[in-house]
């Protein structure tokens, strides 16, 4: 049986979406987002996507079962399970028991009697930007590149210049926000709408797709984010504090991202010294990758209405799922470039490539 399998997730923003870098910059923006370092892309991190995931499926746990008990005690899987971990006061801390499945799913640093640590069973990628949306003189258009194709399992070529491929070839310029650029036609366009339908990818954003190169996607991304100020009122005089503006910036609501999940084999690790034994809906045992894949899910309708990243009460945040499905075992090539169409029909439509 396979140790681990991967998983890919969609997600579209409901609201714009903060998840910051937790300081203060001087510059244009107070308060950033976070960034990938290379590409400068804003993304969300691996580690904030797992901190939500795992409050989400102990609140849904929770629900499920409110009178959970170990060793007798209460010990509601929310908040104790969720959180730091760290026992204090009230707060139990993480139980660390075998047959939880928020230990078991996102790991725990010790366990309840101080026993050892657990790694977790499922580990997250960080969310990239797939879908960025930008406005033009023909409306929003939402804009992706290679790089970004690559992680659903496309891989792009024959794109060339500064031009912004679009399905259809027009003798018009585009403007993505106030760049103007020459617009080309990507010959086997269908092919990555196609792709983006199956992911669950709203049609009315497949209808308004334009690809370009890496550089200028990052370009675009990062003059088209959300800014938004803000400023702290005064509870005495109810009027603005002096010196207490600021701006803070987001991924604009219907940013589409993608993310992965590797679901480790449960048979294959030990909690506590003991077998992991979850039970789940329906009296079914977590004994494979793709049940702890369905332990994650378990989070999405929270994800969805309490959101992530912060300025939750100034109406951010909100993500919903689009789809979550097994992850491309390989790429499919698609050729942007003029002589597509004469080498088309030789390639396998789906799924080539080595595996
Ligand atoms: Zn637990």
């Amino acid at each position: 049986m396979a140790s681990y399998e991967k998983f890919l997730y969609v997600g579209i923003a409901l609201d714009p979406i903060h998840v910051g870098t937790g300081g203060a910059r001087i510059g244009r923006v107070d308060l950033t987002i976070v960034r990938d370092p290379i590409t400068r892309v804003p993304k969300i991190p691996g580690s904030s996507l797992a901190g939500v995931y795992r409050t989400y499926v102990a609140m849904a746990e929770t629900e499920a079962r409110p009178n959970r008990k170990v060793d007798e005690k209460d010990w509601p899987y929310y908040p104790h399970c969720a959180g730091l971990g760290q026992a204090r006061d009230k707060y139990l801390g993480h139980c660390g028991q075998p047959d939880c499945p928020v230990c078991t799913v996102f790991g725990f640093a010790r366990g309840k009697d101080q026993a050892g640590g657990f790694a977790g069973l499922a580990a997250f990628s960080d969310a990239h930007v797939l879908l960025f949306p930008v406005p033009t003189r023909q409306g929003p258009h939402w804009v992706t590149c290679p790089m970004a194709l690559r992680l659903v399992g496309l891989e792009v070529s024959g794109m060339q210049g500064n031009a912004v491929y679009l399905e259809n070839v027009s003798n018009n310029k585009l403007n993505l926000g106030w760049l103007f650029l020459d617009v080309q036609a990507c010959a086997q366009m269908q092919q990555v709408k196609t792709s983006l339908e199956g992911l669950g990818v709203y049609s009315y954003i497949i209808d308004c797709l334009a690809i370009l190169p890496d550089r200028l996607f990052i370009h675009v991304v990062n003059s088209n984010l959300e800014v938004r100020t803000s400023v702290s009122i005064n509870p005495e005089t109810g009027a603005a504090e002096e010196g207490a503006l600021f701006s803070y910036e987001a991924l604009p609501r219907t940013t589409v991202l993608v993310w992965e999940v590797i679901a480790k084999n449960p048979k294959h690790f030990k909690v506590s010294g003991s077998d992991v034994n979850v039970t789940l809906n329906g009296g079914r045992q977590m004994d494979a990758p793709d049940k702890v894949f369905e332990v994650t899910k378990r989070a999405h309708p929270y994800l969805e209405h309490l959101g992530i990243g912060g300025m939750g009460t100034r109406g951010m945040g909100r993500l919903r799922v689009l789809s979550a499905s097994t992850a491309p075992s390989a790429a499919s090539t698609v050729n942007c470039g003029e002589t597509a169409s004469a080498s088309s029909e030789e390639q396998p439509s789906t799924g080539g490539g080595h595996s």
